[in-house]
């Protein structure tokens, strides 16, 4: 969500104000810092770069530089008095407002916007421009799902859809770029809710059966979905959209019923299970990645070892998952937490150990196996081979030069299987599509 915003904030000052992107900071008129507060450590990070960049506004004082994101959203104001260097705060709902800002600022009035105006941003936002055969593209935005341990509602705001019109304009700017790929994205992009014209209400089964219907896009991803609201009809998505990749990232957090209750997750690890299930029985290849968080507040061993026994049951492929981090703000911040770090930091590694064995043992089943792949580029370490992407996005190479291929679909007989990608021959046979 973070790459997709940080590209609509680059077209839109190429339009307002001509602005480029450059390679180094030094180079820059402007410096702009999208921010994530979805764990402490990322905010941490913030005030590091912002140290680095004071350097360059003492020596170019006419330096104008941002702060945006889920950092700004949360810390408002008081980033200002923190690093007084920086000129604009913005938040994730206010970054179509930047060409005024930055007007302020190169008059010296400072800005502080982190206020949530719906869905206002995208009726400013200029079209895409994409390079490359894969796009994001933002559906919804925020949560209105209040789990303890999460900033995100207070961040991003409530769950808000753009309307069913507007995104469809969008995929088609895409599509005439040449984009073949779309990510459909949000907080909880299940709960999709796109109003139409005439009032009515289409949801994301719906949306992914008439994106999948647009000439010149052939593959949909969604991330990230909650379990909750994950209805039978996007279910049968699955059955009945073959441009829907057979991969899904669907977050659990743990295994345990009662660390789920107390994450107020809204459901118990039977639902996920019985979820997963009849997907699997209408894409027996598919693969599950997930997210998980380890020590929240009172894990027990047993906890975690439900967890461990739920990874065994589905067999996730490659996943992400983090030791809890205390949220300011958040119910779980106020939660007696005993469990020593040392011990939440070993849990992590054995849970990250074993998806890592599962995603390899995925991998290797893929040895034989005919791939479709969507031609990214040239390798960049072996200009000799060429790369792209599989359904269940691991990086597939195969030996060829020709460029015309990328953004084309092509088939790919998989010979070996790497830790973080697989290699394989082009079948030329099987056409390039
Ligand atoms: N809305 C989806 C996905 C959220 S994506 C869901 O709720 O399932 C954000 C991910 O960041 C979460 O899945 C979670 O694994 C992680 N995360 C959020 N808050 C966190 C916290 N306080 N500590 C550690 N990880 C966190």
């Amino acid at each position: 969500m973070n790459e997709y915003d940080s590209s609509r904030m680059a077209d839109l000052l190429g339009d307002s104000h001509e602005m480029e992107l450059v390679d180094t900071p030094e180079e820059a008129d402007v410096l702009l810092l999208n921010t994530c507060s979805i764990r402490e450590k990322a905010q941490e990070k913030v005030f590091h770069q912002l140290g680095r960049w004071n350097k360059l506004k003492a020596k170019n004082p006419d330096l104008v530089i941002g702060v945006g994101g889920c950092v700004a959203s949360q810390e408002g104001e008081a980033i200002r008095k923190r690093a007084p260097q920086v000129d604009m705060v913005f938040g994730p709902q206010t970054l179509h407002r930047l060409p005024q800002f930055i007007d302020a600022s190169s008059n010296k009035i400072p800005v502080v916007d982190v206020t949530f105006p719906e869905i206002e941003k995208f009726d400013h936002l200029p079209a895409p421009k994409v390079e490359g055969a894969s796009a994001f593209i933002s559906v919804m935005e925020g949560c209105s799902k209040y789990c303890t341990f999460c900033v995100v509602p207070y961040t991003r705001g409530e769950e808000v859809s753009r309307p069913f019109d507007d995104v469809m304009v969008e995929i088609h700017q895409l599509a005439d770029q040449g984009v073949r790929e779309v990510n459909l994205l949000g907080q909880n992009v299940n709960c999709y809710q796109g109003q139409t014209k005439d009032g009515d209400i289409v949801d994301l089964a719906e949306l992914i059966s008439v994106v999948a219907d647009v000439d010149g896009i052939d593959r949909i991803r969604f991330t990230t979905s909650n379990p909750l609201e994950f209805t039978d009809s996007l279910i049968q998505a699955f059955a009945e959209v073959p441009e829907l990749v057979s991969h899904l990232h669907l977050p659990v957090q743990s295994g345990s019923n009662s660390i789920l209750a107390a994450m107020k997750r809204g459901h118990e690890v039977d639902m996920y299970i019985e979820k997963i299930q009849r997907i699997k029985q209408l894409r027996p290849d598919i693969s599950i990645s997930s997210d998980f968080i380890v020590g929240f507040p009172g894990e027990t061993d047993q906890d975690f070892e439900d967890t461990m026994n739920l990874i065994h049951e589905i067999g996730f492929d490659t996943s992400f998952s983090f030791v809890y981090s205390s949220r300011p703000g958040t119910p779980a911040a106020e939660l007696e937490d005993n469990t020593p770090m040392d011990v939440k930091k070993k849990r992590l590694a054995i849970l990250q150990d074993r998806i890592v064995q599962n995603a390899q043992q995925i991998g290797r089943r893929m040895v034989g196996k005919t791939e479709t792949i969507l031609v990214t580029g040239v390798s960049r370490k072996d200009p000799g081979k060429m790369m792209g992407r599989s359904e269940n996005n691991r990086s597939v190479y195969f030996h060829n030069d020709d460029q015309s291929l990328i953004g084309k679909f092509v088939k790919i007989k998989i010979e070996e299987a790497f830790t973080n990608s697989l290699y394989g021959q082009l079948l030329l046979d099987e056409g390039v599509f």
